[in-house]
């Protein structure tokens, strides 16, 4: 059995011999956060996956994610460390559902967050994430009736923020969706100097009791610019290694799952290990391959959202 050294020292290698680029997302094992070319939320990654020039990418993340970088380019290799790596999102809705929801509520247009398979994808009219949603739906007219999918939770908020009342798909992160008010509360009474930062996939009970809402990006944002120095952190702990990282001075307070007083991890994020990176970079394999078809019908919503948000200031 390989070292966690000598594993790292070998991806190393291996990843210039190959000319391979290794995108990594926030949730993953800090080990794999050090050895990514890119860390980032699923905007970020998305960019970067249509930008990158090299022949093979590895993406450290989930399923969808990996796909949306195969058919942002399709003539590269994407390999995905764990095919197994899938989203509590993703799963809650197929593309057949999505079709008969859509058949459901005719003359709707469908706005998808980016957590959901390339089927759904091709089965909408616009990609959004957590960090453009609000303003990709503001840009869209006041009139026009949406769908929103997968994420009920999201789109209560995108709702909530711009005044729309759009029809959701009932799925949720069960990963954030776990967290209640209740324990947040508990944690604001024992840390009264601190404030609570929280993603927008938790539901609105803990929003609710939340100081800043927003994107993996944005909350980074947000704490390095406070001159707060302590934040109760409601969201996946992978995030964690990047605000220490980044904010050595200030201190994170982890929120533990329901029934729980372990961290908030997600069970699919964590798939991914050193050892399975280091097989999948020496074997090229398991390699994400998707139809011709598909690929093009999903690739129109995720263009088109990268467009607007550069319309919109949103990404340059
Ligand atoms: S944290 Fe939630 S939304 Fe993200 S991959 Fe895991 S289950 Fe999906």
């Amino acid at each position: 059995m390989m070292t966690t050294d000598s594993l790292k020292k070998e991806i190393i290698r291996l990843k210039h011999e190959k000319h391979a680029v290794i995108l990594g997302h926030y949730y993953q094992i800090d080990d794999i956060q050090e050895l990514s070319d890119y860390i980032g939320d699923s905007l970020a990654l998305a960019q970067e996956a249509q930008r990158t020039e090299a022949p093979i990418i590895v993406f450290c993340g989930v399923h969808f994610m990996a796909e949306t970088a195969k058919i942002l380019n399709p003539e590269r290799k994407v390999l995905l460390p764990d095919v197994a790596a899938s989203c509590s999102l993703a799963e809650s809705c197929t593309g057949e559902d999505l079709r008969r929801f859509k058949q459901q509520h005719p003359g709707h247009y469908v706005v998808s967050y980016v957590n959901c398979s390339a089927a759904v994808k091709a089965e909408s009219d616009l990609i959004c994430t957590s960090g453009n949603a609000e303003q990709l739906i503001n840009a869209l007219p006041k009139d026009q009736k949406i769908i929103f999918a997968p994420d009920k939770n999201l789109g209560s908020y995108i709702n909530y923020k711009t005044g729309r009342n759009m029809v959701l798909w009932d799925g949720v992160c069960t990963v954030h969706d776990q967290l209640e008010a209740e324990g947040i509360l508990k944690l604001k009474q024992e840390n009264p100097d601190a404030l609570v930062v929280a993603h927008p996939e938790c539901n609105a009970a803990v929003l609710a009791v939340s100081d800043f809402i927003g994107s993996t990006k944005a909350m980074l944002g947000y704490i390095e610019k406070s001159p707060c120095k302590r934040f109760i952190v409601s969201t996946e702990s992978g995030i964690l290694y990047e605000m220490r990282k980044n904010n050595p001075e200030k201190e994170f307070i982890a929120v533990s799952g329901k029934d729980t007083c372990s961290c908030l991890d997600c069970s699919y994020m964590k798939m991914n290990t050193l050892e399975k990176l280091y097989r999948c970079l020496r074997d090229e394999t398991p390699e994400i391959e998707m139809d011709r078809d598909m690929i093009e019908k999903a690739k129109l919503p995720i263009v088109r959202m990268l467009d607007m948000s550069k319309q919109l200031g949103i990404i340059k």
